[in-house]
């Protein structure tokens, strides 16, 4: 990969967009991480490139590609923060900050984290950018995993599949999605994904290709007589949801793939509806086969028009009709909204706020991110260990409170912490976002009744309660006011 591949992948998407920064952030990255070398053994500077490629492919505008090139400054050489903020500027210094923050969260495959984990990775990003910064460099280290040894494979597949994909799929940018699931599933089920990639990709390639072919001569000649100007593409496959449909449905894989599928495109609303009405004319419909998501999109924005036919042979096949700008949202979601919206400064789409709705129960507003963040942490902080895992604690709590949520040991054994890698005492008061790491002693005798002027947590409270031994003159002075020590 090459930085002038990236700019000409800008260049399709905005011709006239100036491309210095790019090229700036491109000198500064590489000199940054000169002599640094993937584990793959490629110069380092590839990965800083191809997740920038990876942005560009999804449209995002030029600072999240500028910052995508920088993602991996701070953490990983010599260069600070402020070394990219003074260079580039405050906002794509908050971004590349922002990546920085998102990769101490770590899934360990311990379920009751993966909750937490996706409200948390929301929550740290203030900015939407962030995320699509966060799916590009995740999805280049998923294509170079097998440089990994496996334990790491998997736990990168795992938290991937757990927790990034999901995500992806909330922003309804399904085309990082798959591709993240494909990946995944390849290494955390290898047997299945090759069993079905076979059958794919070699059993059912040469019947699927000619079927569509002959289907889109037929149906190409009756656009072009309607006038009708259109595209048509078999659809891409995702080896991972046939295989999630076998697993739910419980069938085989040529029970599943039975359904051939098409995909019209084409330039205007009104040629959807011309289009759908050729189809209906030339093969018949199945009978509630038919949705449309255009006069009604799914809460996540979706539009397209769905039909089953009976098409040649009388085999069922699926068109999913739709303009290429629906296409476009269908595959970058929220991606396609910021572009259009950094474009254009046109509002926050409605459907933001529906999937949202939708899937954290949130309340009328218009800033989305900032809205989730309300409903999610009202009442609630999150707070995660150096390993990365997560604990979710009432606002308020302090470092007790988190030492206690860990474990009973490390609670009444603790003598200090550490926040954000600095030295805090027992009572500092947590905010969201906060790393902290417990320093405990082990030949502590167990926790002080002091402690309880500052624990928030019930659980916290309790322990210190029950095991802190009051000394006899202690209990006396507890009860008779006016003792001093
Ligand atoms: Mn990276």
């Amino acid at each position: 990969m090459t930085i002038k591949q990236i700019i000409e992948r800008v260049k399709e998407n905005t011709p006239d967009v100036n491309t210095d920064l790019i090229e700036l952030a491109y000198d500064f990255a590489e000199k940054a991480h000169a002599g640094q070398k993937r584990k793959s053994g490629e110069p380092y500077i590839q990965h800083c490139l191809h997740t920038a490629f990876v942005l560009a492919e999804i449209k995002a505008d030029l600072n999240t590609i500028v910052a995508g090139i920088l993602h991996d400054v701070p953490e990983d050489t010599k260069y600070t923060l402020e070394d990219v903020s003074k260079n580039f500027g405050e906002e794509i210094a908050t971004l590349v900050e922002g990546i920085t923050k998102l990769s101490k969260i770590k899934y360990r495959g311990i379920e009751r984290y993966a909750e937490s984990l996706r409200k948390m990775f929301l929550f740290m990003a203030n900015d939407i950018r962030i995320i699509l910064i966060k799916f590009a460099d995740r999805l280049h280290n998923l294509r170079t995993l097998d440089a990994l040894p496996p334990e790491k494979q998997l736990r990168i597949a795992q938290e991937t599949i757990e927790i990034y994909a999901p995500i992806a799929g909330l922003l309804g940018i399904w085309s990082l999605k798959w591709q993240m699931e494909d990946i995944c599933f390849k290494h955390l089920h290898p047997e299945e994904y090759k069993n079905i990639e076979y059958k794919y990709e070699v059993e059912q390639k040469a019947e699927r290709n000619q079927y569509i072919q002959k289907t889109k001569n037929i149906l190409s000649k009756k656009l072009d007589e309607a006038g009708v100007k259109h595209e048509i593409n078999g659809r891409f496959k995702h080896l991972y949801s046939i295989w999630q449909k076998m697993q739910r449905k419980d069938r085989r894989f040529d029970e599943i793939q039975d359904v051939f599928a098409l995909r019209i495109l084409v330039d205007t609303v009104s040629d959807c509806y011309k289009a759908l009405g050729i189809v209906h004319s030339v093969w018949k419909p199945k009978i509630n086969r038919f949705k449309d998501y255009i006069s009604i999109p799914k809460p996540n924005g979706y539009r397209s028009l769905h039909t089953t036919v009976f098409g040649l042979e009388g085999k069922p096949t699926e068109f999913q009709i739709r303009t290429r700008e629906m296409d476009e949202e269908a595959h970058y979601g929220v991606a396609a909204h910021i572009y259009y919206k950094l474009d254009k400064k046109t509002p926050e789409p409605r459907w933001i706020k529906e999937v949202m709705d939708l899937h954290l129960n949130l309340e009328n507003t218009q800033d989305f991110i900032k809205q989730a963040k309300f409903e999610i942490f009202r009442n609630r902080i999150f707070v995660f260990t150096p390993k990365g895992d997560v604990y979710d604690l009432p606002s308020g709590s302090t470092t007790i409170d988190f030492a206690y949520a860990v474990h009973t040991e490390i609670g009444s054994h603790c003598i200090g912490s550490m926040i954000n890698d600095k030295m805090a005492p027992l009572d500092t008061e947590l905010k969201s976002g906060d790393m902290v790491e417990i320093i405990i002693d082990k030949n502590r005798k167990g926790p002080s009744r002091d402690w309880l002027k500052f624990a928030k947590t019930s659980r916290a409270k309790n322990k210190i309660k029950a095991l802190s031994k009051e000394s006899r003159f202690e209990q006396i002075r507890r009860y008779i006011p006016g003792i001093k020590k």
